[in-house]
């Protein structure tokens, strides 16, 4: 059997998942299924936001005018920067990728990324111009640009149109003429690449695997190269793009294998796949564990609901190796739990999810990343959560996480974004001009991203700059905690950890933010931001009691119900502190943009 295995990179919003689509229809995969828009795009939350959260793969039959048949298996990527681990293990699995770039917005930051996560995996590259159809397309301006940033000569693109047609002919034959045959002996020792895994309730873990030597078959004996483990295999299967029950997966094959893993630490993205008798010598090269880099602690904002959590959370981990968990108490807050995520993308998909889907109202704290602070005693201590950062006096060095950020942007705006960056203490490493746009690359603290800067990015941009970004390690960093007290009483869960030029101007913002979201009592409220026991900054919610209903004139109950309903749903998401409420808000104020 001829196979081809492909996947599709773009910036967000280039139309891959239109493309996608339009492929699927093309080569008859829609019709079995009930015809919705952006199949590929599953999680109901992926579909919300237009973006992929799990690399969705999916078998096609492409039947050339000739008669030949050749399998494709078209691997959906993940399309943010947080999983961009998981991007490259897809790009792995495959033999080549369509580039496609909006013809209307030329190159972005994504297209840059992607298109070296595809060079380093040695794939081909088929340039797609996509939307050609818009009438501020520039097919032609558009490929140059491909070739003057990334060196794809433009005369290998294909002009199209995931919304009109255009160009998918050609596109499914450039895909059989230009990406290579996957290579592989199938009777070689056992070898695939796990590209992605989810939990299923009766089979236990399933396995995404891109077969690269040997073939893979039921009653398998197999060992997970990096884990250690072995288990022996149930069934295998191809995506359709549900899960199609098979009789083995030859080399150069992509399906999904399930073993009876329980456990999907086991089973991590990246991780090599061999026989347990007679194993390939190497694993595939460049397997990381996920590892968590943003933290969150998360609550409930009803004590009673503590189980109910720490059950929702168990769930969410048993499908998702890259979100860790563990037990926190806080004295404002009470019982809880500190969680590890990829990103900040990542922290907000879990807290939607843990709040649609188990229907628990969570009280979030902001965000922190790992610091690394060695202690006067010689000690090293890492730390993710504000409320346990040492005291000044206990403290010899701070080292904090470091990334290297690429924006694009077009050449108007970069005195602004420049100017931004040197707020966030980033240090510039280069800047390209390509025609009127610029690459930025900058060396930033991987903090100083978490607040408000990419929307900052953008509205100083009007929504112009594109951004992405990879870690590049820790640096050292003179910084301090600053605490914040309301009503007199710190609140340990509002700590947060500031570098030493910005502890006055961020102060200054958390109080003023608290004090205008905290409701107003009968008496005033003292809001106060500290280092040790040095105020430095302070505001006052001012004592007024809000009778909502004064402001309905005459008996319009409904009105009333309304108002009523509409003030009991946002306490929900308090915390009472003394006789104070404290509502998330609050715990999110440093995140506000100024
Ligand atoms: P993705 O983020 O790359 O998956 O992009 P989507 O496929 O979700 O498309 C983003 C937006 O562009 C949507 O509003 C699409 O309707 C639109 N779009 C996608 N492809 C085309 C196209 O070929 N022409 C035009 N005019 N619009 C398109
Ligand atoms: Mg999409």
């Amino acid at each position: 059997m001829n196979v081809r295995n492909f996947s599709i990179i773009a910036h967000v919003d280039h139309g891959k998942s239109t493309l996608a689509d339009r492929i699927l229809e093309r080569l008859g995969a829609m019709g079995e299924r009930d015809k919705r828009d952006q199949t590929l795009d599953t999680l109901e939350l992926e579909r919300e936001r237009g973006i992929t959260i799990k690399s969705t793969p999916i078998r096609l039959v492409y039947r050339r005018e000739n008669g030949e048949e050749y399998v494709f298996n078209l691997i959906d990527t993940p399309g943010h920067v947080d999983f961009n681990y998981e991007v490259s293990r897809s790009l792995a699995a495959c033999e080549g990728v369509l580039l496609l770039v909006d013809a209307s917005q030329g190159v972005e930051a994504q297209t840059i990324v992607n298109a070296y996560l595809a060079i380093d995996n040695n794939l081909e590259i088929i340039p797609v111009i996509n939307k050609i159809d818009l009438p501020a397309a520039d097919p032609e301006g558009a490929a140059k640009e491909l070739e003057e940033v990334i060196g794809i000569p433009a005369d290998g693109a294909v002009f199209a149109s995931g919304k009109s047609g255009i160009g998918i002919p050609e596109i499914l034959e450039a895909v059989v003429e230009r990406i290579p045959a996957p290579p592989g002996d199938p009777q070689a020792p056992l070898k695939a690449l796990i590209f992605d895994s989810f939990y299923d309730a009766y089979q236990g873990v399933i396995l995404l695997v891109r077969v690269l030597e040997g073939t893979l078959k039921p009653k398998d004996e197999i060992r997970l190269m990096n884990a250690g483990k072995n288990f022996e295999v149930d069934k295998v299967g191809t995506f359709s793009p549900a899960l199609v029950v098979g009789d083995s997966l030859p080399a150069g094959a992509v399906g999904w294998v399930a073993a009876g893993i329980k456990d999907i630490h086991d089973a991590q993205v990246g991780d090599t796949l061999t026989g347990s008798d007679n194993p390939t010598t190497e694993p595939f090269p460049g397997f990381k564990p996920a590892q968590p880099v943003v933290f969150s602690g998360l609550y409930p904002t009803d004590t009673e609901d503590y189980r109910k959590l720490r059950d929702a959370l168990e769930k969410l981990k048993l499908n998702d190796a890259a979100f860790s968990f563990e037990p926190e108490t806080s004295e404002a807050l009470g019982f809880g739990f500190r969680c590890g995520f990829l990103g900040l993308l990542h922290a907000e998909i879990i807290q939607e999810r843990l709040e649609r889907e188990y229907d628990l109202d969570l009280i979030a704290t902001a965000p922190a990343v790992v610091y690394r602070v060695t202690l006067t005693n010689g000690e090293i201590f890492e730390t993710q959560n504000p409320a346990e950062f040492p005291t000044r006096d206990r403290i010899t060095s701070v080292e904090e996480p470091y990334i290297k950020l690429s924006i694009m942007l077009p050449e108007d705006y970069v005195g602004p974004v420049m100017q931004l960056l040197q707020e966030r203490r980033g240090s510039m490493i280069t800047m390209n001009y390509m025609g009127k746009r610029v690459e930025l690359l900058y060396e930033v603290p991987f903090g100083e991203i978490l607040y408000d800067f990419h929307d900052r990015l953008k509205s100083i941009s009007r929504g112009y700059a594109s951004m992405d970004y990879e870690q590049i390690g820790y640096r050292e960093g003179d910084l301090r905690k600053v605490d914040i007290m309301v009503n007199n009483e710190v609140i340990d869960a509002l700590a947060v950890i500031v570098h030493e030029t910005k502890t006055y101007s961020l102060g200054r913002k958390i109080v003023d933010k608290m004090a205008e979201v905290i409701p107003r009592q009968m008496f005033p409220v003292p809001v106060q931001a500290v280092i040790g026991a040095k105020i430095i900054a302070r505001a006052t919610v001012k004592a007024f009691r809000k009778d909502v209903l004064a402001k309905c004139y005459g008996g319009d109950i409904s009105r009333k119900k309304k108002l009523l309903d509409k003030q009991k749903k946002g306490r929900a998401r308090m915390k009472q502190f003394g006789t104070v409420e404290v509502p998330q808000e609050a715990f999110l104020a440093v995140l506000s943009t100024e």
